[in-house]
């Protein structure tokens, strides 16, 4: 009997990945291993309507228990893959036993990027990543009244939006000169700045931290310029990492994320990797990019999974993302760095709009703001975009 296929990682590429394998007709062994506690489950609602007590958490889960032995998948959680011997085609597990595989699939995701900062294992303070993490802070959300939170990216935003409309105090540090800068234009950082400004949130912009205090339990924030910030829950939302020690270890490819090609190979034999750990080409954008997105980990999964079955479908998205703050969806269709102009549609006083970015007169992303169809028109549009060659770097978006 040959190897099994197997997958580790069980979240939304992991899954995607093995959902795919069958249904393109793969009946051969097929394990997913992941470490955490948990049936495969999505995460933008941890920052949004879980976090908020309006989802229950059965609906985070993206398939029932049932459909793991219906499909015949040997879901491992909880268990961790600690090596991978490419050569042998070979994994150790946690506990030193060992697993043959067929073909691999790495998909391990990010983690919350801790900064190394004075008070930031004192008590109160949180990442917010996992199931596990929002359980932590559930309750100390409820009774904190000051909430500080560093970064003003996605879940820093959303989390801000949530805190907010429990009635608390809360204040936002950003070290950049606007929110979300690494993903929207000026005009959209101001829209949702403004938003959070009418709902009470302090965002304090070109600010940096200098340490977290308190005796035990944290107590309040310290800001660049001396002052300090009360708090009793501070939330760190200063970006995510890609998980690559596996694979570097493993002696794959892997610089800022492991690197792929448009299959979604990498660079050891029958190993692919998908999802947020991977850095990959984009003829699109004409640059090596890396995405953090539920979009993204969906579609890359589904190419490994067919390269894995000997297809050669390349992989070249027109990447999406939403976030929910208060009332406004916003939802970003393409990738706008690097581009020389934007056009307005609509009325952002109505806070209904859309912006559309052009780089040399070719468009090349749209945000929409409560505009769902404008969003829908701009990635059937983007899609028939022509290619955008560049010599930039590689780059992060999203997330
Ligand atoms: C709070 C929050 C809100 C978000 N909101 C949005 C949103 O609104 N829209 C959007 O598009 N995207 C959003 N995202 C991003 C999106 O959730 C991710 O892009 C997506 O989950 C990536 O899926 P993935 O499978 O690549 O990685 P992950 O979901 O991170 O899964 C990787 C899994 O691998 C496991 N793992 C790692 N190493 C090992 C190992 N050695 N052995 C076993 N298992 C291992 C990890 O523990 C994890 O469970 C959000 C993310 C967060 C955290």
């Amino acid at each position: 009997m040959s190897a099994p296929i197997l997958i580790i990682g069980t979240g939304q590429a992991g899954l995607k990945a093995a959902e795919t394998l069958r249904q393109k007709g793969y009946d051969g062994g097929l394990v997913m291993i992941g470490d955490e506690p948990y049936l495969p489950y999505q995460r933008p609602p941890l920052s949004k309507a879980y976090l908020k007590g309006e989802m229950d958490e059965e609906r985070l889960f993206l398939r029932p228990r049932a459909y793991f032995e219906t499909a015949s998948i040997d879901l491992r959680p909880a268990e961790k893959v600690a090596a991978i011997d490419p050569d042998n085609h070979r994994v150790t597990l946690g506990d030193g036993s060992g697993l043959s595989y067929s073909s691999l699939l790495i998909a391990t995701g990010t983690r919350a990027r801790k900064i190394p900062l004075e008070g930031a294992d004192l008590d109160g303070v949180f990442s917010l990543r996992t199931m596990q993490d929002v359980a932590a802070i559930r309750g100390p959300l409820q009774d904190a009244q000051n909430i500080v939170i560093l970064g003003a990216g996605y879940i820093g935003m959303e989390f801000a939006a949530v805190a907010a409309k429990l009635g608390k105090t809360v204040s936002v540090v950003e070290a950049r000169p606007r929110a979300m800068e690494r993903s929207v234009a000026p005009m959209i950082s101001e829209h949702f700045h403004q938003l959070h400004r009418e709902n009470g949130v302090a965002l304090l912009l070109e600010t940096g931290v200098k340490r977290i205090v308190g005796d035990g339990r944290v107590s309040a924030v310290e800001l660049s310029d001396g002052t300090q910030r009360p708090a009793d829950l501070v939330l760190m939302a200063v970006g995510a990492e890609p998980v690559t020690e596996l694979a570097q270890e493993a002696g794959l490819t892997v610089s800022g994320g492991i690197q792929v090609d448009a299959f979604a190979r990498t660079s050891a034999p029958d190993v692919y990797a998908a999802g947020d750990c991977t850095l990959f080409p984009s003829a699109r954008y004409g640059r090596i990019i890396r995405l953090e997105s539920v979009q993204n980990a969906i579609d890359q999964a589904k190419i490994a999974a067919g390269s894995m079955l000997g297809e050669t479908v390349p992989y070249d998205p027109v990447p999406w993302f939403w976030s929910d703050q208060y009332d406004a969806k916003l939802q970003i269709a393409g990738l706008s760095e690097g581009y020389d102009r934007t056009e307005l549609d609509g009325d952002p006083a109505s806070g209904s709009f859309s912006l559309r970015y052009f780089r040399d007169d070719c468009l090349i992303a749209v945000d929409a703001v409560n505009a769902p169809r404008a969003h829908m028109l701009a990635r059937r549009e983007l899609q028939g975009a022509p290619a955008q060659p560049s010599s930039r770097p590689a780059a992060t978006a999203t997330g």
